[in-house]
């Protein structure tokens, strides 16, 4: 789905006034992409605005630009020539903002495997590690170099969707983007210290409740851990959690974990992660979601016992006999 690379460069090239959306409780990628085309589109000579359902999380305040996010659409669209969704695979999950269609062109840029290409225009690569990757190579293409803030941004999206460059994604040419947005003068320590190591004491301690109540099926293949409300509800906010579906992966004999996460009564998110070739994106669209291999979700409607017991079950069946 690259037909549609040259349209959506030239309307770049066109300035003009852009609105910017994600994927709900948008991740790493999510908030570093908008805020690379924010600075693209600046640089161009035009002006974008970035509206997300969820305030932007605090390990990501820290890039160019997120502080100026906004959570709420917009009344008036007339301004806007066209709305550009980032990393979001599925049109039912942009920030609300395609339902119903606005009256403008969408723009889909994005590296969901499961995306259908629900845009007006279409940038879909599913081999791209992130879609800040996807920006690198938009930047390039507009003669614009990835240095300072940009080349900042642009290592976000990549460092958090490759895990740190630990998940099957780290591709050479991760590698190599990285190697050049280094080399262009960015700190990556300190990055990694803004995105992992800015984590607020409560917030910890409710990591460690969480982490007590660690549960495994017998064989240990599966691991889970629970975010029910009370427990969430003691988070400054509970996009503090978004990446502790990776503390289950990481037990020894897991190749599939998952993330229970009660987002309002009777409403569960489910986060799973596998190992290898485990692919998770088939699991979770069993209740309709979608994502990468290693990294998908979905939400369901039910009691949080009731979920728990119906997901563990169907990832049993998934993972057949060892
Ligand atoms: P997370 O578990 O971090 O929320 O999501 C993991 C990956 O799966 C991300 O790439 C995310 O965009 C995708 N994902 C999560 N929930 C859904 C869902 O309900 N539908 C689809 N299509 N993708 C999802
Ligand atoms: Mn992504």
């Amino acid at each position: 789905m690259k037909r549609d690379r040259p349209r959506i460069l030239a309307l770049l090239r066109g300035g003009g006034r852009f609105l910017l959306t994600s994927h709900v409780n948008p991740d790493g990628d999510s908030i570093a992409s908008q805020c690379a085309v924010r600075l693209l589109v600046e640089h161009l000579g035009g002006r974008a605005d970035v509206v997300n359902s969820h305030p932007v999380p605090r390990a990501y305040r820290f890039l160019p630009g997120s502080g100026r996010f906004g959570t709420r659409p917009p009344k008036n669209w007339k301004p806007y020539r066209a709305i550009i969704v980032l990393d979001c695979g599925d049109a039912r999950r942009a920030s609300g903002l395609l339902d119903p269609r606005p009256p403008l062109p969408v723009v889909n840029i994005d590296h969901h495997a499961t995306n259908p290409g629900y845009g007006d225009l279409n940038w879909v690569v599913p081999d791209a590690c992130s879609t800040a990757e996807i920006i690198y190579g938009l930047a390039v293409a507009l003669g614009v170099r990835p240095e300072g803030e940009l080349a900042a941004a642009l290592y976000t999206g990549i460092l958090t969707d490759t895990g740190s460059f630990r998940h099957g994604n780290a591709t050479p040419r991760a590698f190599r983007i990285a190697s050049q947005l280094v080399a262009s003068g960015i700190d990556p320590s300190r990055i990694a210290q803004s995105v992992y190591e800015s984590v607020t004491f409560e917030t910890l301690q409710v990591l460690g409740e969480t982490l007590a109540d660690l549960r495994r099926t017998p064989d240990g293949r599966i691991s889970w851990i629970r975010l029910p409300l009370a427990l969430l509800e003691k988070l400054a906010s509970p996009s503090e959690s978004e990446e502790w579906a990776g503390y289950p992966r990481s037990l020894d004999t897991a190749v599939i974990s998952v993330c229970f996460k009660e987002s309002e009564p009777g409403l569960i998110r489910l986060s799973f992660r596998s190992k290898g070739a485990v692919d998770v994106a088939a699991l979770a669209a069993r209740w309709d979601g979608g994502g990468h291999r290693n990294a998908a979700g979905a939400t369901v409607r039910g009691s949080f016992e009731d979920v728990e017991r119906a997901v563990i079950a169907a990832a049993r069946r998934h993972l057949g006999r060892p």
